[in-house]
């Protein structure tokens, strides 16, 4: 079995968020059940040193020529193409800048997709697994040409739809008979993650809990029903985390490396952690988050709850980037409280150190279809306080006997998550259970084992 493995990102190469990590791990999970290799744009900020050029070939959509380049790269046993076209490779960001998504995205991405489908073609794959909004149409594209590839479309977030005006239609090589409700029109727009799900044959989310979620007015994004309609071949997939890379125990960027048998050196991160910010007395309990500062990640109920958190005797260190009016207001209360650091930007290295130092991982999301920072966390011996939601209810529960064992609050509102903290300190006050809890939590399998059989599971299926 051939499967071709598309994403807009792929950790290390190009990351925004969890896609990049799933993209990353999975496949190499994979690796032993099935020939897997993985495609995905080469952007202007990335270099062709080190990479093979190994195809060149032309696609057209609406009658426009675009010229296709293909690169490739083997490590740790697998191929990765990189594709570089006109328009998608020129930005210097994966989707945006500071003005927003780029106006062209529609068109970026179909080039992408249509420039994947060849490739699949060229390298003779049976299936062709696609990630999100910026692959879907690929799934168009195959049954439009009715080529020989099944497809898998995995939805890892339902909120990113890539919905464009009608105009798109005339640039992305779409024929109008595509625009009805069944398949891209949404209220008189286009709408290209609908592609994904109407044209796939198996099609997936990142939990089953979301899988469920998604199917209701309340997490639908205006796509529940559509959902409904296409529930028969709808499955939920927990995702896992590359368990090499977020090792305690080999994780370069920790200063003091450390397993489940030396929690004392997890606390001499924590101290190093502390000296190097600008919070004090590392005896304090440490929370941390980390994070897209977006609305789904709970950051207004944060911002809401900040001045009685930090009444506690507690430091909270936020890594997060986001837009100007969410991080000013974090900027505003660092400034004010002499316990909370906010350090605004990505930085990977930063949130290794972040994960290893803490006590307590703060996850309070209004929607999380599935959430690796949690996975994160309890590997390096912190645990996460999340509200019970999407795959946050299937990977962390608030029972001390329990593999994966944090603190999880019911109702997304200030008080309960309050009170959630306030247990975090509670339980952290009895210092042999809180360790053997974290000891157990660093156990625990987060790897990507058991998503991968599923995984060739939904595969055989649907080459029967
Ligand atoms: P999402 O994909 O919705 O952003 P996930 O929980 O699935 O959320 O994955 C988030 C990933 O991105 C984790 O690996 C997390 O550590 C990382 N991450 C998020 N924001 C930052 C940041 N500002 N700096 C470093 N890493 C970050």
């Amino acid at each position: 079995m051939k499967v071709l493995f598309a994403s807009s990102e792929i950790y290390p190469y190009a990351k925004s968020g969890g896609l990049a990590d799933v993209a990353d791990a999975l496949p190499h999970a994979m690796q032993k059940d099935v020939d897997i290799s993985r495609v995905m744009p080469l952007y202007g900020f990335m270099e062709t040193k080190g990479l093979k050029s190994v195809e060149s070939f032309e696609i057209n959509l609406s009658g426009i020529s675009y010229d296709i380049e293909v690169y490739a790269k083997n490590e740790n046993k697998i191929s990765t193409y990189f594709i570089k076209a006109p328009l998608l490779s020129q930005t210097q960001n994966l989707y945006g800048d500071k003005n927003g998504d780029y106006g062209n995205n529609d068109l970026r991405f179909a080039i992408f997709s249509m420039g994947v489908v060849e490739l699949a073609l060229k390298l003779g794959v049976d299936i062709l697994h696609l990630n999100d909004w910026h692959t879907a149409l690929a799934a168009l594209y195959i049954k439009d040409k009715n080529l020989n590839i099944k497809t898998v479309f995995t939805i890892h977030n339902l909120a990113y739809q890539g919905i464009f005006d009608f105009d798109s239609l005339g640039r992305i090589g779409v024929d109008s008979r595509y625009f009805h409700i069944e398949a891209l029109e949404f209220y008189g727009r286009v709408n290209l993650l609908k592609a994904g799900i109407a044209f796939c044959d198996a099609l997936v989310t990142v939990s089953e809990t979301y899988a469920k979620e998604i199917q209701t007015k309340e997490f639908g994004c205006g796509l529940d029903g559509f959902l409904r309609v296409n529930k028969h071949k709808l499955n939920g997939v927990l995702n896992g985390i590359n368990t090499k890379i977020f090792n305690p125990k080999t994780d370069k960027y920790l200063t003091y490396a450390f397993d489940k048998n030396s929690l004392s050196d997890k606390y001499k991160n924590k101290v190093d952690f502390i000296k190097s910010s600008t919070l004090k007395d590392p005896r304090k309990p440490l929370f941390v988050m980390i994070t897209r500062l977006v609305e789904q990640k709970g950051t207004d109920l944060v911002v809401l709850s900040m001045s009685k958190l930090l009444k506690r005797k507690i430091n909270l260190f936020l890594i997060g980037e986001g837009g100007d009016n969410i991080s000013e207001k974090f900027e505003k209360l660092s400034d004010k409280y002499d316990n909370f650091e906010f350090f605004r930007g990505y930085d990977e290295g930063l949130s290794h150190m972040a994960y290893a130092s803490a006590d307590f991982l703060l996850m309070p999301s209004r929607f999380e279809p599935c959430g690796l920072n949690q996975m994160i966390a309890m590997r390096y011996a912190t645990l996460p306080i999340v509200h019970s939601v999407g795959g946050l209810k299937e990977s962390v529960f608030e029972d001390s006997m329990a593999c994966g064992s944090g603190i999880v609050f019911e109702k997304f509102n200030k008080k309960e998550f309050l009170d959630a903290v306030e247990r975090a300190l509670k339980l952290r006050k009895n210092k042999k259970k809180f360790d053997e809890i974290r000891q157990k939590d660093m156990k625990c399998d987060f790897s990507f084992r058991k998503s991968a059989l599923k995984y060739t599971e939904i595969y055989k299926k649907i080459l029967k």
